[in-house]
């Protein structure tokens, strides 16, 4: 198994994660992704405990300590009054309980810290412009078809290709991601746009009828992330590039005290963003013969606990252990599936749940016994780096 060749569909979090714990586990990786340059999209990502241990054992503790915001403590707020629900002590209390920081970081930050470290580790075993296309599969191992004409050759293909992803369409049939009947839009203001006393604490989420408020922020504390949503009955766009207006967004949060109000209102106006979200059901298995699903491929998830991305980093730490455990690529993708089916389905329909407590819970009676989160779920104390395999 030390000679295997690993093919990766999809340079997100999750394919980065994945190949960088398997090249740390000394097997070659190649990494296909379909975008021909690697730009500055999105905005903030939630690492909690469970995320950012596998991130610090895979060597990127110096970025995250450089780059991403641990917040000193959270709070839910009233929608309408600002009154603090529920305080919640992150900073080193997570540390001392968790064995790591719950911290907030930049896309763009983790994605390039990933680039960075898997390109260190073997140069070319990125490629840019590849959008896998189809696969076969025999005894022997796996080829991977590209619409650039290209092929490539390995011993187990792993479809990193998020929600929309090739690879399960063609395991387990073409059904559309469904839309979960919210909205949400994204922003980022920067910090000297704003007054300090509009920023506490560091992280925090307004919650009211059938709307839903959260900021943070990241880089160096350079950025204030938020995340705006609400529930609605029409469809929406997918896409993570999709633009809005401040007045459009204003306009649904009306009733939002004036403090939530004026983050959004710092906007600047090319950079708010709105798109649908979108989830699957879960599946009962991700793999067949030599590929197999990570990440939002197998399991996309909604943003009400935060831990999409931390589901990815998960699955890849996981699946490298796997691998360097199993003596077949049979072996390795049933230990897979057996140690992270569960677990990361069981997350994204807590998620799911999460969303309906946020946004139909009465604020009025919204208090710590109602509050769900990674804590009091028991999320983040999963350790992918010891877990059994
Ligand atoms: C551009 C972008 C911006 C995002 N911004 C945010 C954000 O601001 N906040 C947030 O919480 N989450 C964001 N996300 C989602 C978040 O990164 C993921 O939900 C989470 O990290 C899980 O990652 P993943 O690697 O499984 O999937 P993704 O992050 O979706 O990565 C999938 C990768 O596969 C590539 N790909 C897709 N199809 C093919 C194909 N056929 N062949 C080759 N490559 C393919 C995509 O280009 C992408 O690079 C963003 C995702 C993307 C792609």
């Amino acid at each position: 198994m030390q000679d295997l060749h690993v093919l990766v569909a999809g340079a997100g979090i999750g394919g980065l994660t994945a190949a960088l714990a398997l090249q740390r586990a000394g097997i070659k990786v190649s990494v296909y992704e379909q975008a021909p340059v690697l730009g500055e999209v999105g905005a903030g990502l939630t690492l909690a405990s469970n995320a950012s241990r596998i991130l610090r054992h895979l060597g990127l503790g110096a970025v995250l300590d450089d780059l991403a915001v641990v917040p000193e403590r959270g709070a839910v707020k009233h929608y309408r009054t600002g009154r603090t629900l529920v305080d919640i002590p992150r900073g080193t209390t997570q540390v001392e309980r968790f064995g790591a920081p719950y911290c907030q970081i930049h896309r763009n930050d983790l994605h390039q810290a990933l680039v960075a470290a898997v390109r260190s580790a073997a140069p070319d075993c990125l490629r840019l412009g590849c959008t896998l296309e189809d696969f076969g599969q025999d005894e022997r191992g796996v080829t991977a078809l590209f619409a650039n004409g290209r092929t490539a050759r390995g011993d187990l293909l792993v479809g990193c290709d998020g929600i929309r992803s090739t690879v399960r369409a063609r395991l387990f049939g073409t059904e559309d991601p469904r839309f979960t009947g919210y909205v949400a839009w994204r922003g980022l203001v920067p910090m000297e746009r704003l007054s300090a006393s509009l920023v506490v604490p560091d992280s925090a989420v307004w919650i009211g009828p059938g709307h839903f408020l959260t900021r943070y922020k990241i880089r160096r504390g350079e950025l204030l992330n938020y995340i705006a949503i609400a529930r609605t009955s029409s469809w929406v766009e997918e896409g993570w590039s999709v633009r809005s207006t401040v007045d459009s967004l204003l306009a649904e949060f009306r009733d939002f005290e004036p403090t939530a109000r004026s983050i959004l209102m710092a906007t600047p106006p090319d950079q708010c963003f709105k798109w649908g979200i979108f989830d699957r059901d879960p599946l009962p298995a991700w793999s067949a013969g030599r590929v197999t699903l990570l990440g939002d491929a197998a399991h996309p998830t909604t943003p009400f606990l935060g831990q999409g991305a931390a589901m990815a980093v998960e699955d890849g730490m996981v699946l490298a252990r796997a691998v360097a455990a199993a003596g077949t690529v049979e072996e390795a993708l049933a230990r897979y599936e057996k140690a992270r089916v569960a677990r990361a389905n069981g997350v994204l329909v807590a998620s799911r749940e999460n969303g309906l407590n946020l946004t139909t819970t009465d604020p009025d009676r919204y208090d710590e016994a109602a509050h769900r989160n990674e804590e009091s779920l028991d999320l983040a104390s999963y350790d992918a780096v010891t877990v059994a395999v």
